[in-house]
């Protein structure tokens, strides 16, 4: 058994001594039959959520009424959920109520994916109802159960199939790929957060390429805000080696550059996705210095960060991957303009009041302005003995 569980036996521990049944469940269980890098580890429990809270000292309530408490325990953080099922699904959407239950079995059925529907024991020994092994042994997505009901009763799951390819370089069961083709306007119905949260793992993922083209194939792309028109453009993103992109002010670039929204577009279709405003306005920082001939000045206007991003997303779309050489020397190359921002200016407002000896007006802004870009792109030199000569004499001519 890997470390991150036997870290956490002690939570599983406490409540089988507490008369309980408690099992890994989920992603980590899966991951760690793949001998692949194990994510957040998720216990699934029959006891009822107060019972979790009663049971340890330090619990967050994340979601009772979802049966969903986190454990605190030394410094790690778990998740313990009640065994349920969901019923009452409504619009295609996650349901608004959930029962809490005591079979583990029934836990594991309302689960998305056989590969994700697996248990493990706190021996190791791990509980498989619905062929999960075999599926990883044969790198298969399968539902759960018929797809068409499982999509029905959640559509997201059709987006979290095809992230799960790209995550994990699995293929979809024909059945699966099927459904999606067929059930695919569903997805209209879910939430844009939840969307968002699945693409971006998606765009992650190793085999992204292949998604993506299966995004295509299925139909499923047209269901994903302002994706509706741009199926070449999608096929065309799938030659991005997305997982190369660490942030995601970056990988929202690349699909601003790869879909080839314009310029005006760019914020209106960022704000479809619900993406916070800090990420939306770095995308279009990023995108804009993407398209802008590199020189002193438009390095400077960009700031280190969004060069180096918009550099990274330039060597992808041209030669997709990073050269990490190139891009330190361009890091190297804005480290040495004269100034990075006005503030470095060795020269103030007050003192082009005082040189000029005119009323505060707009033309301080718009000195300062010229002064600065004279001062980027190397006319002049940062020093304010200069800085005031040069303004002397372009006052008097
Ligand atoms: P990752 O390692 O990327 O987090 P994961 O398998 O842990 O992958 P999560 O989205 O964190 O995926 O979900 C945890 C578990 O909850 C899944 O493994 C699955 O059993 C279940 N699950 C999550 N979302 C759904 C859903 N929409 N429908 C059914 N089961 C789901
Ligand atoms: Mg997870």
């Amino acid at each position: 058994m890997e470390q991150v569980f036997i870290k956490a036996l002690p939570v599983l521990n406490t409540l089988i001594e507490a008369g309980h049944q408690a099992y890994f469940v989920g992603g980590a269980v899966r991951d760690s039959y793949m001998k692949r890098a194990i994510g957040d580890v998720d216990i699934a429990t029959d006891a009822a959520p107060n019972e979790v809270e009663r049971l340890f000292k330090r619990t967050v309530d994340v979601g009772k009424e979802h049966g969903t408490i986190i454990v605190l325990w030394e410094d790690e953080t778990y998740e313990v959920t009640t065994f349920r099922t969901e019923s009452d699904y409504q619009d295609y959407r996650r349901p608004s109520e959930v029962h809490f239950i005591t079979s583990l079995e029934e836990d594991l059925k309302r689960r998305d994916f056989t590969i994700n529907a697996m248990a493990m024991k706190t021996d190791g020994e791990l509980i498989d109802y619905f062929g999960g092994r075999q599926d990883i042994d044969h790198q298969l997505i399968r539902t759960v159960g018929k797809p068409e009901d499982r999509f029905q009763e959640d559509a997201l799951r059709m987006l979290r199939a095809i992230r799960f390819m790209s995550q994990l370089g699995f293929a979809l069961s024909e059945e699966t790929a099927a459904t999606i083709e067929r059930s695919r306007s569903l997805l209209r119905y879910v939430s844009v957060e939840r969307k968002t949260v699945e693409f971006e793992k998606l765009l992650q993922g190793k085999s992204c390429s292949s998604a993506l083209r299966m995004m295509v194939k299925t139909g499923l792309f047209e269901e994903l805000p302002g994706f509706s028109d741009k199926k070449e453009h999608l096929l065309y993103a799938s030659e991005c080696p997305f997982s190369l992109l660490t942030e995601r002010e970056e990988l929202w670039t690349a699909i601003l550059v790869y879909l080839k929204i314009s310029a005006k577009e760019q914020t209106p279709f960022l704000k479809k996705w619900k993406l916070p405003g800090k990420v939306i306005k770095e995308a279009s920082r990023i995108a804009d210095t993407f398209y802008q001939e590199l020189d002193a000045l438009s390095m400077y206007q960009a700031g280190e960060k969004a060069l180096i991003s918009a550099v990274k997303i330039k060597m992808l779309s041209e030669t997709k991957q990073v050269d990490k050489e190139k891009l330190e020397a361009v890091r190297k190359e804005y480290r040495s303009l004269p100034i990075k921002s006005l503030k470095d200016l060795d020269i103030t407002g007050q003192d082009l009041l005082n040189v000029r000896n005119r009323p505060a007006g707009k033309w301080v802004s718009e000195e300062l302005q010229r002064i600065e870009q004279a001062v980027v792109t190397g006319k002049l030199s940062n020093q304010k003995k200069h800085l005031e000569e040069w303004l002397k004499s372009w006052d008097q001519s």
